[in-house]
């Protein structure tokens, strides 16, 4: 059976060599084991040129886990976070600070807007409690890029911490610690780096993780004892993922070998490019202005023929190979098709002549969307 090209979100369509890594059974304590972890932490260190401002501490689990350890870590019982909120997984910190009893409050715009650094710089003035800042870098929810640098440099002019939940973007994106400062970047194996999902990890200020024994809510999502373990002995505090590393080891190899983030970012660039003309000759409109898009995953608006019933559409597509995602907005019905993963204008070149096919069947002439208000200007 052949397996489907996955246009998502993820996890994602890896190689075949990062699912072969995985052929391989690893004692948690083996020199060799514990050689692959120091390894992999010192090259995401090195993707954001960060390896003497801060440490890699992994976390096991879905990216999530990474953002709620982290929070949950760097933010202490007394101090504020403040979130930038242009879509789900903005919302999703939020939700995370209130679980775990923090004072939170969020600045909010429309899914197909970025966040603005000068609405922060307002917030920061008027609020000194204010500690910590978090903001989404590529918002997965629509596919756009926030202004990462002008959000840092407002923090750093405020002298805030800030949080850069970078999950969709690592790897693909740059972040540069010594131009961006941040107390603590999030990501995880199975995006922009092509792993397998089960490892997220982020990459902290020593300082401020120093500073922050005692302060998580939780055991096992404490980043500071994780990183004392790891420090200490090489070894993970509890059972580490062992096959999702030693295929996180492999996909770093394979990332390097491309060129890094440079040239992984350009193959997605290339994804996205097509895709994104592909669609418009089907008739298709994308939410997201073209200047403001990440080149990650685009979200496209619902057609206004009746005859595409999104279900539908998406179920002929798995059958032809190809499995895409529903939208998550708000602000318009959607769905989304992603640029990233070990797919090339190979696949994105199959995937579209399948939508065209998929179409034609569905008798859907073209894909424009009914106009709402603006949405024509990103056509
Ligand atoms: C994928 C993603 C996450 C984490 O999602 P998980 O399902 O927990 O892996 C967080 N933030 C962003 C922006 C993401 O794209």
């Amino acid at each position: 059976m052949r397996e489907p090209i996955l246009l998502t979100p993820g996890p994602l369509t890896t190689s075949a060599t990062v699912k072969q890594a995985m052929l391989r059974d690893w004692g948690s304590r083996d020199a060799a084991f514990i050689a692959l972890n120091q390894r992999i932490r010192e090259r995401l260190l090195a993707l954001a040129q960060a390896a003497d401002s801060h440490v890699c501490v992994p976390v096991q689990g879905s990216g999530t886990f990474a953002v709620e350890a982290t929070i949950g870590t760097l933010v202490p019982g007394d101090g504020r976070l403040l979130v930038l909120v242009n879509g789900a997984y903005g919302r999703r910190m939020v939700r995370i600070a209130e679980v775990i009893g923090l004072a939170v409050t969020s600045l909010s715009w429309p899914e197909d807007e970025t966040v603005d650094a000068q609405a922060l710089n307002h917030a920061l003035a008027a609020d000194q409690a204010i500690t910590h800042v978090a903001v989404v870098h590529c918002e997965t929810t629509s596919g756009i890029l926030n202004p990462l640098q002008d959000v840092a440099d407002v923090c750093a002019r405020h002298r805030r911490s800030l949080l850069i939940d970078a999950m969709s973007s690592f790897g693909a994106l740059p972040i540069d610690a010594g131009q961006t400062p941040f107390a603590a970047v999030m990501a995880s194996a199975n995006k922009c780096l092509e792993g397998v999902p089960g490892v997220g990890f982020a990459l902290i200020r020593r300082e401020a993780l120093e500073a922050a024994k005692n302060n998580a809510p939780s055991l096992s999502l404490d980043l500071y004892d994780q990183w004392q373990g790891l420090e200490a002995n090489g070894q993970w505090r509890f059972t580490p993922p062992t096959h999702v590393l030693a295929a996180f080891d492999q996909a770093l190899d394979e990332h390097a070998a491309e060129g890094g983030v440079a040239g992984r970012g350009a193959r997605y660039r290339r994804n996205h490019q097509i895709l994104v003309e592909g669609m418009s000759a089907l008739g298709f409109a994308m939410l997201v202005p073209p200047p403001l898009q990440a080149p990650i995953i685009v979200t496209f608006l619902m057609p206004a023929d009746p005859r595409f019933v999104f279900a539908e559409f998406y179920d002929r597509l798995r059958e032809k190979g190809f499995a895409i995602y529903p939208g998550k907005l708000t602000v318009a019905a959607s769905f989304r098709i992603g640029c990233i993963g070990r797919i090339g204008e190979a696949e994105i070149r199959a995937a579209l002549a399948a939508i065209g096919e998929t179409m034609r069947e569905m008798g859907v002439a073209s894909g424009a969307p009914a106009l709402r208000g603006e949405s024509e200007r990103h056509e």
